[in-house]
């Protein structure tokens, strides 16, 4: 392997301190109700990086309870749309001039490349706020034709008290995600983040209160799963709930809000999403292209092309190739220029993406590289390859979450089609071919919410994104996202005189 940072190197320390670590309560930073805190960890030491207020039942319930007073007595539903638009954008700005540093909390917290973040992950968040900032002012119901003498038009209003929950992969992302179209629709929001990544969102609440967000319209709380974010999908105040983590937790979300008051709910969970390598592509781009597509992130992407099909013709020349590329993979501290790979985000998955190598190679599927862990400290795993994978096992089927690539071999564009439909997921599919017709082909019959053809992981504020099947409910990004978070309300008049 490419090794950029002996493992022994001091890790490069970003030029801050740690400033904000508690909870954003009604436009204040705050203590948790309990007083507790929780280590948030350097996955490149495993060392503690900051304890962080530690939110749970009483500090959701506080957090919900400034949400509805903002929602029901504060300015922002209120405000005219264009006042709201001008504060997203202010907080765009900042968000824009504040870059460098949500990355590297971003990669601090979580592993990640820290150019990557710095350079694509923050712009999108920027532009994401300032995608939904022009969509506050343009959010409007419609006057409908009716048969009778009257008049009928609908509303289109915010929803209310939000509760969203998102995981570690994409930190700022996810927050960028779930919050820029819930304010730009005049709601007020209870964000809970993850364990594992907190720190980012707390800095970018603060600069949501500097951009002039009113107090307790963005509320955001740190907490575990199984406290604060369970407190948020069954509280019989909040409104709605999205969630983006895990199918099996979101399967609890949905439980939750049907046990309580019936919550809508929106879902991006897991994938195990198949990259299709037609006969006719140029091996090297494919080679480079399905290497991306699974170890971007560290394979921590919910929507990894993390089954490669590839056509039999060109099976062992793919192979060769690809093994050449991950061993060329370089790994190290994500804060250095020029890393391809940071650690795992925590010592859970790290152990969890070590477990999947072993069933791999227990159920017979070849090793081609990598399959085991990188240097002696931090959670970093070696760039592994499995050829000649068969449906059946578990690294065909479950969703890894690492940089563990499963490759298997296919005849005719029928039986892929078939073998790649052949799971609970769908969110999304990679298709490499130099036919349009067939692209175009494969597109319709791939059961997913996304297909890039020759491309991968291209995200744009205006495309929507999710899953079909396990793989979520509903959409986010683009106009789609705005009716998660929207009610509409039918009004109907009659007429003095329909012959006038
Ligand atoms: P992962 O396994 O990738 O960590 P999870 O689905 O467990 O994904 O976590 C995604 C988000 O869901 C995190 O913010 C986590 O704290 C939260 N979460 C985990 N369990 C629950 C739960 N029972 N109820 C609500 N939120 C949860």
């Amino acid at each position: 392997y490419a090794v950029a940072a002996e493992v022994d190197e001091e890790p490069i320390k970003p030029p801050f301190d740690i400033t904000y670590t508690k909870l954003l309560i009604n436009g204040e930073f705050v203590d948790s109700a309990s007083g507790k805190t929780f280590p948030t960890v350097d996955p490149r030491t495993e060392e503690v990086i900051a304890n962080v207020a530690e939110g749970d039942v009483e500090d959701i319930d506080r957090a919900v309870k400034a949400a509805r007073k903002a929602f029901d007595e504060g300015p922002w539903p209120r405000m005219s749309s264009y006042e709201r638009s001008k504060i997203i954008h202010r907080f765009a700005d900042l968000i824009e001039k504040n870059n460098d540093e949500l990355a590297a909390l971003d990669t601090l917290d979580s592993g990640k490349i820290y150019d990557q973040a710095r350079l694509i992950e923050i712009p999108l968040v920027t532009r994401l706020f300032r995608y939904y900032g022009g969509w506050a002012d343009k959010i409007h119901g419609m006057t409908l034709p009716v048969d009778g003498p009257y008049q009928a038009y609908t509303l289109h209003e915010p929803i209310g008290v939000v509760g969203q929950i998102i995981p570690w992969n994409f930190p700022m992302v996810m927050f960028s995600w779930k919050v820029a179209p819930a304010l730009a629709c005049g709601n007020t929001i209870v964000l809970k983040t993850a364990e594992q990544t907190p720190l980012s969102s707390i800095l970018a609440g603060k600069l949501a209160l500097e951009a002039g967000l009113p107090p307790g319209v963005l509320n955001i709380v740190s907490g575990y799963g199984p406290t604060a974010g369970a407190a948020v999908s069954k509280h019989m105040d909040v409104d709605k709930v999205a969630f983006t983590g895990s199918t099996e937790v979101g399967k609890i979300i949905m439980q939750s809000a049907a046990q309580s008051n019936l919550k809508p709910v929106t879902l991006e969970l897991g994938g195990k999403s198949p990259f299709i390598i037609c006969e006719d592509a140029d091996v090297d781009q494919a080679v480079e292209l399905s290497h991306f597509a699974l170890f971007f992130n560290q394979g921590q992407c919910c929507c990894a092309g993390s089954r490669t099909f590839v056509h039999e013709s060109i099976y062992d020349e793919y192979l060769e190739k690809a093994k050449d590329r991950a061993l060329k993979r370089i790994v190290g501290d994500p804060f250095k220029s020029g890393v391809e790979q940071g650690p795992q985000v925590d010592e859970v998955q790290f152990n969890k993406v070590l477990g999947y190598i072993d069933a791999g190679q227990q159920e017979g599927a070849r090793l081609l590289t990598g399959g085991a862990r990188f240097g002696r400290k931090g959670y970093y795993i070696k760039p592994t390859i499995f050829a000649d994978v068969q449906d059946a096992m578990s690294i065909a089927k479950d969703e890894i979450f690492g940089p563990v690539q499963s490759v298997t071999k296919f005849r005719t564009l029928e039986e892929v089609v078939k073998r790649a439909n052949n799971t609970d997921y769908g969110l999304a599919a990679g298709v490499f071919t130099k036919s349009l017709d067939t692209a175009n082909t494969l597109s319709r019959a791939l059961r997913v919410g996304t297909v890039w053809i020759n491309c991968y992981d291209i995200f744009d504020a205006s495309v929507p994104f999710g899953g079909y099947k396990m793989s979520g409910v509903g959409r986010e990004k683009g106009e789609h996202v705005l009716k998660n978070y929207l009610q509409v309300k039918a009004v109907m008049t009659p007429l003095v005189n329909p012959a006038w």
